[in-house]
């Protein structure tokens, strides 16, 4: 079919890759992390085997180290270490988990990378699913495991101390930093103009073939919600939802989604449907998007507004109190969010 041609499987024959060529526009795809990956560039994607197998090796490599879904991974390994011992981190791992503790502090615990123990209990880690809350006993006893002041970082000799029984659990952040590097990759193989996505988390550098900005679409609430009909320009910037729709169970009429709130160790349940973040990386934007829904409509926001950050707040407001299940979607932007978003 002219314009549009599908390659074979690259070398570990993992990722499915289909090349289009549309409206001079190259859409490059595959897996990773348990969703996919997209990279589009302006023209013919250049040299393309060979680009998706460099995109690949970045991604793999990355997986290799911080997955937690992996039991071989450095990550996985660290948790399982012994109390007292000393990791000496590769790049990648030492730079997420720098920012990983600094955006801790900044957001005094509502983004917590150690609570991985509580991320399992509640059955959203590698482990099987839950329909059912833990017993509370069982929570109090995970709790002590975690806390991010028990991580032990050394930048300058990128050494990581385990404590003890701490479980590092970067799902929160670590799709937007995989984003970050993919982007830095096409940077340094001289392909500036890109936009870059994995499992919906953005990062876009230069501009659209047309040689405007790339555009994105907010999407509404729940898999097969209608759009916002909200998008967003976005100039060398990057954007990350998190959501509460997507990872979930019911249980007894309340829902329980997949961000815990580290302060009681259960899943947060604040009446953000999710939270959007444009932010000059993608690493931040997605960390921030699991810290604001941490804070909850209220202190979220505010928080977001005295940062200047770009948020965009879905939030779910009951119509009837007797019927908490019918409710409506409120769209609540901060002003740094008006100043880069559309409707259209
Ligand atoms: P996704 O983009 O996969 O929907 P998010 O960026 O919203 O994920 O992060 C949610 C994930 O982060 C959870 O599944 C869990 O693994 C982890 N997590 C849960 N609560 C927190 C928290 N308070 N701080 C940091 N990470 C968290
Ligand atoms: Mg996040």
């Amino acid at each position: 079919m002219p314009g549009n041609v599908s390659y074979a499987p690259s070398a570990d024959g993992a990722a499915r890759v289909a090349y289009r060529q549309a409206s001079r526009l190259s859409t490059l795809r595959g897996e990773t992390m348990g969703t996919t990956w997209s990279v589009r560039l302006p023209g013919d994607a250049p040299a393309l085997p060979g680009l998706v197998s460099a995109l690949e090796h970045t991604l793999d490599d990355y997986v290799a180290q911080v997955s937690h879904w992996r039991p071989d991974s450095l990550l996985s390994r660290f948790n399982r270490a012994e109390p007292g011992s000393a990791h000496v981190l590769p790049d990648a791992f030492a730079a997420v988990i720098e920012a990983a503790i600094a955006i801790a502090r900044e957001t005094d615990g509502a983004f917590d990378p150690s609570l991985g123990a509580l991320v399992d209990l509640w059955g959203f880690g590698a482990g099987e699913r839950l329909d059912h809350p833990p017993a509370a006993e069982a929570i109090d006893a995970a709790r002590p495991a975690t806390g991010w002041r028990r991580l032990r970082f050394d930048a300058v000799t990128r050494t990581l101390v385990q404590a003890g029984g701490v479980r590092l659990d970067l799902s929160g952040i670590a799709k937007g930093h995989a984003v970050d590097l993919l982007g830095a990759r096409l940077s340094d193989l001289g392909l500036r103009d890109h936009l870059v996505e994995i499992g919906g988390e953005l990062r876009a550098s230069g501009n659209r073939p047309d040689g405007r900005p790339w555009r994105v679409a907010v999407q509404g609430v729940g898999a097969d919600a209608p759009p916002t009909g909200i998008t967003i320009a976005l100039r060398d910037q990057a954007v990350a939802t998190s959501g509460d729709y997507l990872r979930y169970f019911d249980h007894d009429g309340q829902r329980y989604a997949h961000t815990i709130d580290p302060r009681d160790g259960r899943p947060v349940d604040s009446g953000i449907a999710s939270v959007t973040v444009v932010h000059a990386d993608c690493l931040h934007a997605d960390a921030l998007a699991t810290a604001l829904t941490v804070m909850g409509a209220d202190e979220g926001f505010s928080y977001a507004e005295r940062r200047g950050l770009a948020a965009l707040f879905l939030l779910r407001d009951p119509i009837d109190p007797r019927h908490p299940r019918r409710e409506v979607i409120r769209v609540k932007p901060t002003p740094a969010f008006l100043t880069l978003s559309s409707h259209e």
